[in-house]
C-alpha cells in the first residue's frame, strides 16, 4: 500500500494547476521539514497548541488530547519564508478550525474571516433546521414536503454559494479572487477548499509580503477514518482541494 510508505522529503511539495499560465505551480518542503519535527516534539511535550500562553491559562480546548478523540487528528504545516528586508522566518498553521476554533495566536489566521462566517452560516443553518422540523409535520411525498424538501435544497446551495464567495484567494502575481473563480468550473468545490494548511500559509505570506522558501505538513493524531492519513508522516498538498486553488496562489511566485 502506497499510503503507508513514508514519502521521501524531497518529494512533499505544495503544488497546483495555474489555468492562467496553462501550467503546474510548485513550492518545495525547503528548510520546513527540520522545523516540522521541533513542532512536532513541542505538541509532544506540551500537549496544547497555545503556546503562547502560560500553562496556567491554557485553554483545555486547545489540548491535543482532541487529536486522539473521536474528532481524530489534523494536519499541521510550517512555512518558511523572507521578509522584504530579506530576513527570514517561519509560520505555523493548523488546518481547518481546531476544536471549533478559527485562530489561535501563534498560528496564521484563516483565509475567510471567522465573524462573517459565523454570521452567514448561524443564520442560514437555523431556517435550514425550521424546514427540516416543519417536514417532519407533513406526510412524506405529500406536496408540501416536497415544496419544503425543494426549499431547504435551495437554501443549503445557496448557503454553498454564499460561504466559496467569502473564500477571497490571493496570488502572488497581485490578483484576488473568489473561490469559484479560481476552481475550475466543471467540478464542484469540496467542503473545506482553502482551509488545509498550505493555503492558509500562503495566503498570510501574500497578505505580509513574505517570499515563502518551503512549505511541509504532517498529520499529528489518531489516524483518520479512511487510514489515508498516519500520526507524524508528511504529506504533500491535497488534490482534491488544495490542488484546485494552489496553482492561482502561487503564481507569480517565482518572479518574486
Ligand atoms: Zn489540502
Ligand atoms: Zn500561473
Amino acid at each position: 500500500m502506497s499510503n503507508i510508505e513514508l514519502t521521501p522529503f524531497a518529494k512533499i511539495t505544495c503544488s497546483g494547476f495555474c489555468k492562467n499560465c496553462k501550467t503546474i505551480h510548485k513550492l518545495s518542503s525547503a528548510g520546513a521539514v527540520e522545523l516540522c519535527e521541533s513542532l512536532m516534539q513541542r505538541l509532544d511535550h506540551e500537549r496544547r497548541i497555545d503556546f503562547s500562553v502560560s500553562i496556567d491559562k491554557a485553554n483545555p480546548d486547545l489540548s491535543t488530547d482532541y487529536l486522539f478523540g473521536n474528532a481524530r487528528g489534523q494536519m499541521f504545516g510550517v512555512m518558511t519564508y523572507a521578509d522584504s528586508q530579506g530576513h527570514t522566518g517561519v509560520a505555523y498553521g493548523f488546518s481547518g478550525q481546531y476544536n471549533g476554533i478559527w485562530e489561535v495566536d501563534g498560528w496564521v489566521p484563516p483565509i475567510i474571516n471567522p465573524e462573517e462566517f459565523d454570521i452567514l452560516t448561524t443564520t442560514t443553518e437555523r431556517k435550514i433546521k425550521g424546514i427540516g422540523r416543519k417536514m417532519e409535520l407533513c406526510q412524506a411525498g405529500s406536496e408540501e414536503y416536497k415544496e419544503l424538501s425543494m426549499r431547504r435544497k435551495q437554501m443549503s446551495r445557496l448557503l454553498m454559494q454564499k460561504i466559496h464567495a467569502i473564500y477571497r484567494i490571493p496570488s502572488f502575481t497581485g490578483k484576488t479572487k473568489i473561490l469559484p473563480e479560481v476552481a475550475p468550473s466543471n467540478k464542484g468545490i469540496p467542503t473545506g477548499t482553502g482551509d488545509c494548511c498550505a493555503p492558509k500559509l500562503l495566503n498570510f505570506a501574500i497578505k505580509n509580503n513574505l517570499t515563502p522558501c518551503g512549505i511541509a505538513e504532517f498529520y499529528y493524531g489518531k489516524e483518520n477514518r479512511s487510514g489515508t492519513k498516519h500520526h507524524k508522516q508528511y504529506y504533500s498538498s491535497c488534490e482534491e482541494k488544495c490542488g484546485l486553488i494552489l496553482g492561482h496562489m502561487l503564481c507569480g511566485l517565482d518572479s518574486k
